[in-house]
């Protein structure tokens, strides 16, 4: 069968270990497999074996579509929100026959658009959602060295390198059936945490020093940069990657938000802790979604104007109109 395998607009760590293993597993199968993306993914996870199958939307457009109407099965991994597809999201719509198949872990799917769906909210990452599935159907066996090292990236990142909530016994039984397979995790580590640009590190000390707003007695905070400020240090996509999680570490502040402005809209990263609900913010300020923990979305408006409606939002969530969540 023609497969074609779909990850996320900016595709990260996790959505690249779960699309791999998944290409791999069904390729031992006889499958043909594409993966695509919509856009570039950042360059610290440019060294992930298998990374170059990985087909990207907005460099190879025409060779896309065509893989796109010729795909008998479709699987979404990683997101569940078709306009998370952004420009490959026409391809998609455009192939009625094939059976579309959900691998997630992000809440709230919608229903009756996939034909199956495995969508569990509760685990930490897709690439162990894909454990997990691989080992159920075909084994653990069928997991190779290659394909432990990507999914331990989809592991590793979208836990916080394993600090965040989720984290199960099955999750650390999953790791060690990786680490049996011979991965390298302080390599792993250096890889993908420790091989920045400088003008990464220096753009990071300016998003924190000048940059970031601290609101709301201290409970909220916000990190926002344009496109000239970006150019300035050189950005690469990718280099902001984890700013967002920075002001989390302040005692009291519960909530915090990057907004980052590329040449078409902004994007809002949100992240909180505890009982504050991002994914509904998200989705009630911002049109977009994600955990409860770790959320995301955009704007289309100006920067001054969209650091204006967050402020306003921000105000509005932690006086609990609208929401019990803002405690
Ligand atoms: P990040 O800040 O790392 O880009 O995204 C954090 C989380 O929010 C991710 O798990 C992602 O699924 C979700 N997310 C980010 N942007 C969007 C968006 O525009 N729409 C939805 N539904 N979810 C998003
Ligand atoms: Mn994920």
């Amino acid at each position: 069968m023609n497969v074609l395998i779909l990850s996320h607009y900016n595709p990260d760590g996790d959505a690249l270990g779960a699309s791999i293993a998944w290409a791999k597993m069904l390729e031992a199968g006889g499958h043909k497999t594409t993966c695509v993306v919509p856009n570039k993914f950042p360059y610290f996870l440019d060294w992930m074996p298998g990374v170059e199958r990985i087909r990207i939307f907005t460099e190879h457009g025409d060779e896309i579509r065509a893989a796109t109407a010729e795909a008998d099965v479709i699987f979404f991994l990683d997101f569940n929100n078709i306009s998370r597809l952004e420009g490959l999201s026409e391809a998609v719509a455009a192939n009625t026959k094939a059976k579309k198949i959900l691998i997630d872990h992000h809440l709230d799917p919608p229903e009756g658009y996939f034909d199956v769906s495995f969508s569990y909210p509760e685990a930490s990452s897709t690439s162990f959602v894909v454990f997990r599935l691989i080992s159920e159907m075909v084994g653990a066996e069928a997991i190779d060295r290659d394909m432990a090292t990507v999914l331990y990236v989809g592991m590793m990142t979208d836990t916080g390198n394993f600090s965040y909530s989720n984290l199960t016994p099955e999750l650390f039984r999953a790791v060690a059936v990786l680490v049996e397979r011979g991965i390298d995790i302080p390599d792993i580590n250096r890889q993908v945490y420790n091989s920045y640009s400088e003008g990464r590190v220096r753009l990071l000390s300016y998003a924190l020093g000048p940059k970031m707003e601290i609101m709301e007695k201290g409970q909220a905070a916000l990190i926002s940069l344009k496109e000239s400020e970006l150019r300035r240090f050189h950005f690469r996509q990718g280099d902001s990657e984890g700013f967002v999680n920075y002001p989390l570490s302040i005692a009291g502040v519960k909530m915090s938000a990057m907004l980052l402005q590329n040449h078409k809209f902004i994007r809002i990263s949100l992240r909180s802790r505890g009982e504050v609900d991002v994914n509904e913010f998200a989705r009630k300020y911002f049109d977009g979604g994600g955990h409860r923990n770790a959320a995301g979305g955009k704007s289309t408006d100006s920067m001054e104007v969209t650091i204006e409606r967050y402020k306003r939002a921000v105000k509005e969530f932690f006086s609990g109109s609208g929401t019990s969540q803002g405690k």
